[in-house]
């Protein structure tokens, strides 16, 4: 039933180390267009339950759009997204606005500057998509969103504005409502570039511990070193396309392609 649901576990249960051979993303030749900027070109992506996928690239490469595109918040010109079994959607085809919804429900973002709404209290915060847009009772997902806040040390913060929290407190929090939702897939764009160098190592270190409890992830990030401890594939992106992709030492220690090496050996 859900209330015996565990919400520190993800959907599904815990999953082994390393992911289980099912694939709960799978991304076929995404496309987008803005204007004459071909942002997109044929980006294909897989990633498996209980697997972590870095997405890296220089600035400007189409990193964010794919991301967004994996859930709705972008439409693609092109291509397939699949979300576990039960979700699919052909956007040259055109989607319609439930597809759209259905993937937007699968997902949840966790954004680069937070996105928290500043009118709203913590508690409040993470309790608007979970009752607000997806229905659920009240009085079952506090106590959840409660649960959640308490594991990552911010219970007594409930009723807090934004703007009292620390930025990595904010991005606690944006982590937070973003599990409340129940998603099969986390999205994380860049969740540490905004923050001040000393409480990068919190936010990154929370994300570790999802990983290694067998959340399945997507993360678009410049912290090349985490990316080879947390992540299963690291893909390469440059001007739309993808450059290469596979192991993370592989494809930052030893890159076969020379845009790679030359991005890689910038930033580690
Ligand atoms: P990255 O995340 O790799 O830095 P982005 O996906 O943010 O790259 O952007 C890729 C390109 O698409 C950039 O040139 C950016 O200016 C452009 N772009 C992104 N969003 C829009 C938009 N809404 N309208 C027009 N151009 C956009």
């Amino acid at each position: 039933s859900p209330g015996d649901h565990d919400v520190l576990e993800p959907p599904g249960g815990h999953a082994p180390p390393g992911g289980t051979g099912e694939p709960v993303l799978v991304v076929e030749g995404l496309g987008k267009r803005f204007g004459d900027h071909e942002v997109l070109r044929s980006v294909d992506l897989r990633v498996n339950r209980g697997q972590v996928l870095a997405l890296i690239g220089p600035s400007g490469s189409g990193k964010t759009t794919a991301l967004r595109c994996l859930n709705g918040l972008e439409r693609p010109d092109t291509g397939t997204v699949r979300v576990g079994s039960d979700v699919a959607v052909d956007f040259a085809t055109g989607a319609s606005r439930t597809q759209v919804a259905a993937l937007r429900d699968r997902s949840a973002m966790v954004f680069q500057h937070y996105n928290l709404f500043p009118h709203k209290t913590v508690l409040e915060n993470v309790l608007e998509g979970p009752v607000v847009v997806q229905r659920r009772p009240r009085a079952e997902v506090t106590a959840e969103a409660l649960e959640l806040l308490a594991r990552v040390g911010l219970a007594e913060k409930r009723d807090a504005y934004p703007f009292e929290l620390s930025g990595g407190q904010q991005q606690r929090v944006g982590i937070v409502r973003a599990l409340a939702l129940r998603p099969t897939l986390l999205l994380f764009d860049e969740p540490t570039s905004a923050l001040d160098p000393e409480l990068v190592g919190d936010v990154l270190g929370l994300i570790k511990e999802l990983a290694d409890e067998g959340w399945t992830m997507v993360i678009v990030t410049h912290e090349l070193q985490f990316a080879r401890e947390v992540a299963h594939e690291v893909v390469f992106i440059d001007e739309g396309a993808v450059v290469e992709r596979g192991h993370p030492d592989q494809v930052l220690r030893a890159p076969h392609e020379e845009r790679t090496r030359q991005f890689v050996q910038r930033l580690l």
